[in-house]
């Protein structure tokens, strides 16, 4: 079946930075499940991936926009340190803090005696990223599933 919106998809992906060489990849570890249609992935991947079947791999260049949105400037806070509880921290550490806006991650910037001062741009904010994917397999979701707006099971949430 090709992928469509609530389709789930099981693939291996490896991420690059043009000219900048690798930045993660499923490869050393688990393929990814998502389901299709409900932002589990960037919006960039997604479109790509619809209309593909299982077995094919393909490599597709996705801009800012369409990946974790472009760098915005003042997005540097200067938080207590107590609310890292004891963490050891260093500038370039991606760390992840409640806020307002539930869980966020962030970049530490300069770390003080008692302030700690992070950028809360997206880590991948800003970047154009290639992806090199091979669908392993494609199904249709369940009904829970499509309501939960997850997988179930292999390479998702179990409950
Ligand atoms: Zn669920």
């Amino acid at each position: 079946m090709k992928i469509e919106e609530n389709s789930v998809v099981r693939f291996h992906y490896t991420v690059s930075e043009p000219g900048q060489g690798q930045i993660e990849s499923s490869r050393q570890i688990e393929p990814l499940s998502v389901l299709i249609g409900h932002g589990n992935i960037i919006a960039g991947l997604e479109s790509a991936m619809k209309g593909r079947e299982a077995g094919e791999t393909f490599e597709v260049t996705i801009s800012p926009a369409e990946a974790y949105g472009e760098r915005r400037e003042g997005m540097e806070q200067r938080v207590p340190r107590k609310h890292f509880k004891g963490a050891k921290l260093a500038p370039g550490m991606q760390v992840v803090l409640p806020t307002a806006q539930g869980q966020r991650a962030m970049t530490v910037k300069k770390v003080g005696i008692s302030v700690v001062d992070v950028d809360l741009n997206h880590p991948m904010a800003g970047k154009t990223l290639s992806f090199d994917v091979e669908i392993l397999d494609v199904r249709e979701a369940s009904p829970e599933e499509i309501s939960h707006k997850h997988v179930h099971g292999d390479g998702g949430h179990q409950h």
